[in-house]
């Protein structure tokens, strides 16, 4: 461990000079939220406090400070792999003193295994913490109360969900019945959020609950009175102002692959409440889209004044010694995949950059175990934001087909009651059996992932893999997207037809909609 990684030498970059040279503006530092920080940090390495796991965010868990840079820390959670230690800044609103969900009435989760003692003298040297607990408006949303909320996971997909926990003017939102994974905090403003009905007055599909027995005809004002829930008022939502960034303002943003650094940046484009930030230097492919209000990004200047090091463009300073550590262009071996267990890296294996690691969602398994899987580094989103909306309905239909049959107890069962919307959805599975299927060679098995749309590019992977038809039934809805590492969307649809495949096996009697093509009959 050690932050030698990031020492970087800087011969002469600077950016009153870059700024001049690319004939470029800062970004405002009213536009951050971040502003720039006032006083030192007081954490030290090895300090104890609480703080939301940002893979989970419903948990609050004990931390350990394990790293600080300038005014941003490392922390970890006690007794699982440094593989989930994550970054935040110093005043971050997602940590909390030692003692502080006792306090507040909120469950923390302690480490696994032994008890951690806290060490309240050390504690009190924190200083941090207190700007943003004195910010403390409270807001309309209670406990319980039930909205409508964008996934942000796929951000096609609204769904119906439910306060999950308020502090201060945050609170959690949570989609009914899925795991917390998908939780988030927002604050009232957020534009991820909406008041019940507000698909229904924009014509948009709503995803509802997982297991709801008639998600296609999902009701509110059922749904409210069966859970004994009410609505959040639609007067606790309210409007945020669009951001002032524009395309081509310079700022400081840390690297979301690899949290560590923190980079050069420019705004390359921009939505109402997010921008897509490019890294100076980089290829565009690195580009990521973010919430205007991510505390990750930081105006001009931010770094030098709170005494962390920035990255400049690569090829800016002369630094090759470096360089060759990793062979990817650009890349100074500093951070690894995997997240922080690892500090460094050599190969293109490890490296946050390397093609191989761009084309593929590289996961852990969940540190609370099961068959649950976690990314540390975002795969690239497909947001469909302005577009039509046909695609997203298309992924919106096949996420709740696909979700419930996956993970309820009689996949088939459930399957079945959505048989039709299937055979819409994907023409080109109705009618095969898995009996056919079955004896697919790799070749069939890549035509036929190939035919099936937008999963063109994934053909390969499963002809690399030798995937035939045998292992091609076999596949569970986790190995596509784990082991094959292929984006939702696509993993989706190869999921469902494995699933349509396997069900025009066991039901083909009881459905017989497949005609022509149903002679065979399995034993
Ligand atoms: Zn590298």
């Amino acid at each position: 461990m050690g932050s030698q990684g990031v020492s970087v030498k800087k011969r002469s970059w600077s950016w009153q000079q870059y700024l001049n040279e690319q004939k470029a503006e800062a970004a405002p530092p009213t536009l951050f939220t971040q502003s720039f920080p006032s006083r030192r940090t007081g954490f030290r390495l090895g300090m104890k406090l609480e703080g939301v796991d940002p893979l989970h965010p419903s948990m609050f868990c004990v931390l350990t400070v394990a790293e600080v840079i300038g005014c941003r820390l490392r922390l970890h959670i006690d007794g699982y792999s440094e593989c989930y230690d994550f970054w935040v800044n110093a005043d971050s609103a997602d940590i909390r003193p030692a003692g502080w969900c006792k306090e507040h009435g909120n469950k923390l989760h302690p480490p696994r295994g032994d008890e951690t003692d806290f060490d309240w003298q050390r504690y009190l040297h924190l200083v941090c913490l207190s700007v943003h607990l004195s910010v403390s408006q409270g807001c309309g949303f209670r406990v319980g109360m039930k909205l409508e909320a964008v996934d942000r996971k796929n951000p096609g997909l609204v769904c119906v969900a439910s306060v999950a926990d308020v502090i201060d003017d945050h609170f959690l939102v949570h989609f009914d019945n899925w795991d917390d994974t998908y939780d988030y905090w927002c604050d009232s403003s957020s534009p991820y959020i909406h008041p019940v009905g507000w698909c229904e007055e924009q014509g948009r599909p709503l995803t509802a609950p997982q297991g709801h027995p008639n998600p296609e005809g999902f009701v509110w004002e059922e749904y409210l009175q069966e859970t004994g829930s009410t609505a959040a008022p639609s007067s606790a939502f309210t409007l945020r102002d669009p951001h002032g960034f524009q395309v081509n303002h310079r700022l400081e943003a840390v690297d979301r692959r690899n949290p560590m650094l923190i980079r050069v940046a420019t705004v390359a484009d921009t939505e109402d409440y997010r921008v897509k930030v490019h890294y100076d230097g980089w290829s565009t492919q690195f580009d990521v889209w973010c919430d205007s209000d991510l505390p990750d990004l930081h105006p001009v200047g931010w770094c030098q004044r709170s005494g962390h090091p920035l990255e400049p463009p690569p090829g800016q300073t002369d630094r090759l010694e470096r360089q060759t550590v990793c062979p990817t262009a650009g890349c100074r071996g500093v951070g690894h995949i995997k997240g922080a267990k690892y500090t460094g890296h050599h190969s293109a294996f490890g490296c946050p950059y390397s093609d191989t690691n761009m084309r593929k969602e590289v996961v852990l398994p969940d540190r609370l175990g099961g068959e649950r899987v976690v990314t540390l580094v975002p795969v690239v989103m497909h947001y469909h934001g302005n577009q039509s909306d046909r695609q997203p309905r298309l992924q919106a239909a096949l996420h709740q087909s696909v979700f419930l049959s996956a993970l309820s107890a009689q996949p088939g069962r459930d399957l079945s009651l959505c048989w039709e919307q299937h055979r819409k959805l994907l023409p080109a599975v109705a009618g095969v059996h898995a009996h056919s299927v079955q004896h697919w060679s790799v070749q069939q098995v890549s035509d036929f992932i190939e035919s099936l749309p937008g999963c063109e590019e994934q053909a390969k992977q499963f002809r690399d893999e030798q995937i035939d038809g045998r292992a091609f039934l076999l596949l569970t809805q986790r190995d596509i997207v784990r082991i094959m590492s292929i984006k939702l969307g696509p993993a989706l649809k190869i999921y469902n037809s494995i699933l349509m495949f396997k069900h025009a096996k066991d039901g083909s009697q009881s459905h017989g909609e497949d005609g022509s093509q149903s002679h065979g009959k399995d034993t």
